[in-house]
């Protein structure tokens, strides 16, 4: 699905752009977003280009253009082409989508290997550590300012989750290279987005590792947070970032599940692997997607008949 894609030559015959990503926008999406868009301003000035995301995590807002994020309304201007950046269906551009829909070129750059190419031109690489890394070799080095460099540098790292998963490559650590030349602070970066959390993620994700079960002689942790746990510590959804991540580092594990409580019977589950198991696989069968190693979906179902469910497709990997 890696369709040709000339940007510059395309950004100099149109006016009117616009950027969405996915719903519940992360550091890949935010960095590939405002990285595009501050590209644009600097390289074509004459262009107008809107930025549309759900709201961001207040650690993402230093980058520049973070304020100029518009909000999605019904409202919207039919542009000449619309950028859908790591985003792997069309769904989950959430609000935004019938301004996609109706925009005049429609461009998907993405590295979902669940990705259902529903642009008029496709830019999937599968096996890309991030679409900010996608978003790097597109635009190519010299034309990067330092603070596309920040927006950019921050969504491959996590997206890798600093530069250690398998989706890592020597093409991701040029790009961090060279984006790093632009003398941009990134060890503030990685510290403020990554690392940084507040005193209720920290509970909250204490709570579920002291909760969580072990299951499949160890190969399979699972944890859960229900809206009573998250108002106990003054939480929302968007504090949970982490936590899946934290229980798949756990000896002897190959997957982790986290699912947290959406309403009566529903739930998002995040899946991470270690080596064997293609979670992609798995989320896409639960109706989501992602990536071999990192994926996820929005399940309806009690909390026992998910990780069941989930458990024997596990299984069968093994
Ligand atoms: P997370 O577990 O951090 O929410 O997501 C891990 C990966 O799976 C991300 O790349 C994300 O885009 C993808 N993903 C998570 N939830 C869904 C979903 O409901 N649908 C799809 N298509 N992808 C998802
Ligand atoms: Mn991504």
């Amino acid at each position: 699905m890696m369709e040709k894609l000339f940007l510059n030559e395309l950004l100099e015959t149109v006016t009117k752009v616009a950027i969405a990503g996915h719903t519940k926008p992360d550091g890949d999406c935010v960095g590939s977003c405002l990285g595009l868009y501050n590209y644009i301003k600097d390289q074509f000035p004459g262009t107008k280009v809107d930025v549309y995301l759900e709201p961001i995590p207040p650690e993402f807002e230093f980058l520049r253009g973070a304020d100029k994020i518009k909000e999605i309304t019904e409202e919207c201007p039919e542009y000449d082409v619309f950028f859908a950046l790591d985003c792997g269906d069309e769904s989950r551009l959430s609000g935004i989508l019938p301004c996609f829909q109706k925009a005049k070129k429609r461009i998907c750059i993405d590295h979902h290997c669940s990705n259902t190419a529903y642009g008029d031109i496709n830019y999937v690489v599968g096996d890309a550590s991030s679409t900010s890394e996608l978003i790097y070799h597109l635009i190519g080095s010299n034309q990067i300012t330092k603070e596309t460099a920040e927006c950019l540098y921050m969504g491959i790292a996590h997206d890798t989750g600093i530069f250690q998963y398998s989706c890592t490559s020597p093409d991701t650590m040029e790009a961090a290279a060279e984006l790093m030349r632009k003398n941009i602070d990134f060890t503030e970066i990685i510290d403020r987005t990554f690392y940084e959390k507040t005193y209720p993620q920290n509970q909250i994700m204490g709570e579920a590792l002291c909760r969580s079960k072990m299951d499949l002689d160890g190969k399979l942790i699972y944890s859960v947070i229900t809206f009573e746990q998250m108002a106990k510590y003054g939480a929302s959804s968007a504090d949970l970032d982490g936590i899946v991540s934290q229980l798949r580092v756990t000896t002897g594990v190959e997957v982790s599940l986290f699912l947290y409580e959406t309403g009566r019977n529903s739930y998002k589950v995040s899946m991470r692997s270690k080596s064997k198991v293609d979670v992609a696989k798995i989320a896409v069968e639960l109706g989501g997607g992602g990536h071999v190693r990192a994926a996820g979906a929005s399940v309806d179902g009690t909390f026992d008949e998910i990780i069941a469910q989930i458990k024997e497709k596990v299984r069968q990997q093994l």
